[in-house]
């Protein structure tokens, strides 16, 4: 089996799940910052919301402070009316006016207060929004920083590992490196599976997918195979475990 490279394509699937593992590491590392910035993102579009909520709270509670200034001004209006009427009627229509006025003020006051209360809700919340996006900030920062320090010793690591790949798979011929890559691309990297005996049912079956192989793939593979073996399930390269 030797004249085949097996035992040269197993060692050329482990360096190769080795690279692939330390490059799902490295992206891991970079997705966890790109979450961690999306977060801050819309937790700052959260602020925004707040500082808008409490923007229209404040117009809202001023508009009726305007509303109360104007009311105060018709009643010394209506007052100045009454004092140059002698009629006893117009003047009663004019105090029911008056009154009207101050009674929408005390309306309109309370409201206010109450607007006034919802400020400080909101105040409170943004705050509190405020506080937390610091935190964010100070852990994203850390995670770079982290990150950062780490980023050489893996790149390093990849490096290595794939230069040791690459010499493995120097050591192949080319078209079987090819299928080799293609297998792996296409199974996580799990390009060769052993045929191995499924004790139970007494048959071989390929590790890879668990579906049985037929008797003659086993001998083919006992023997002096001058092609590679593939399930015909899965199309992993087969190989014996003792081989
Ligand atoms: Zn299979």
């Amino acid at each position: 089996m030797a004249e085949l490279g097996l035992d040269r394509l197993r060692e050329l699937q482990e360096a190769d799940q080795e690279l692939r593992r330390l490059q799902g590491r490295k992206a891991a590392q970079d997705r966890s910052v790109r979450i961690r910035a999306e977060q801050i993102e819309s937790h700052q579009q959260h602020i925004e919301a707040i500082r808008k909520k409490r923007h229209d709270a404040r117009v809202k509670a001023d508009l009726k402070e305007v509303e109360v200034r104007q009311k105060r001004a018709d009643i010394e209006r209506l007052k100045g009316q009454q004092l140059q009427i002698k009629d006893n009627r117009q003047y009663q229509i004019l105090q029911n006016e008056i009154k009207f006025a101050e009674l929408a003020i005390g309306k309109l006051e309370d409201d206010i207060l109450n607007d006034y209360e919802d400020i400080e809700t909101i105040d409170r919340e943004l705050a509190q929004a405020q506080e937390e996006l610091k935190q964010h900030q100070q852990e994203l920062e850390a995670l770079r920083r982290e990150c950062e320090a780490k980023k050489d010793t893996v790149d390093a690591e990849i490096q290595t590992c794939r230069a040791r790949r690459n010499e493995i798979a120097a050591t192949l011929p080319p078209d079987v490196v090819r299928r080799f890559d293609r297998i792996a691309d296409r199974l996580a990297g799990e390009a060769l599976a052993a045929v191995i005996l499924d004790e139970v049912e007494g048959t071989y079956v390929c590790a890879g997918c668990n579906m049985s192989v037929i008797q003659n793939t086993y001998v083919q593979l006992r023997g002096r195979i001058e092609k590679l073996v593939v399930c015909p399930n899965c199309t992993r390269i087969l190989y014996l475990e003792d081989s």
